[in-house]
């Protein structure tokens, strides 16, 4: 079994019932089991067309290869209207990989970790939010990459893990 992070993340329709549907997809799998769920994240498009993205992270334990992964990460696209008629473009869901347990490698097809984890505010807080003190070997501690995105517009939305008290980092909502 292997530990893995997946996000999602999209901006056409109702994504957050998109996303909520999708762990659902996922956790009907037997191969994988969803282990920690982030709350939702509002964020501004970086390098994207289009409105504002909803996204979350999850944490998983599987006995899927991660081309596997992959494979039912794309499956869970394509039954929720994924298209892509150009990079970037507005999705109504987007799963990536963003770590997979002992997995380093640099396939266009599958770079693990995700090549971007470290840029990206809509990946790093609600990641941190599941995994405070997440450590990826040859970045260091995750959480200090923070103050590089913190002009990328983020927002933490109500949801209810945050009811049941915060454990992780808070948001930050910079503009
Ligand atoms: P993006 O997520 O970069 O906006 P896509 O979702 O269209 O764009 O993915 C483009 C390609 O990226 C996919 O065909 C997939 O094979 C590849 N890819 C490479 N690494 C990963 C990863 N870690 N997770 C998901 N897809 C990946
Ligand atoms: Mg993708």
């Amino acid at each position: 079994m292997a530990r893995a992070f997946i996000g999602f993340g999209g901006n056409i329709g109702d994504t957050r019932q998109f996303i909520t549907d999708a762990i659902v997809c996922l956790a009907l799998r037997c191969e994988l089991q969803i282990l920690t769920k982030s709350c939702f994240y509002q964020s501004a498009p970086v390098d994207a067309l289009g409105g504002d993205y909803i996204n979350a992270v999850i944490e998983i334990e599987t006995q899927l290869s991660p081309y596997g992964l992959l494979y039912v990460c794309q499956a869970v696209e394509q039954e929720f209207g994924r298209e892509r008629p150009y990079a970037n473009a507005p999705r109504t869901l987007d799963l990536d990989i963003l770590y997979f347990e002992g997995v380093y490698q640099d396939d266009l097809k599958l770079t693990l970790p995700h090549p971007r984890i470290t840029e990206r505010s809509f990946v790093l807080l609600p990641l941190l939010e599941i995994a405070p003190d997440f450590f990826l070997p040859n970045f260091g501690e995750l959480k200090t990459y923070l103050p590089k995105v913190a002009h990328q517009r983020i927002e933490k939305l109500p949801c209810h893990n945050c009811a049941l008290g915060e454990k992780g980092i808070s948001s930050q909502s910079t503009h």
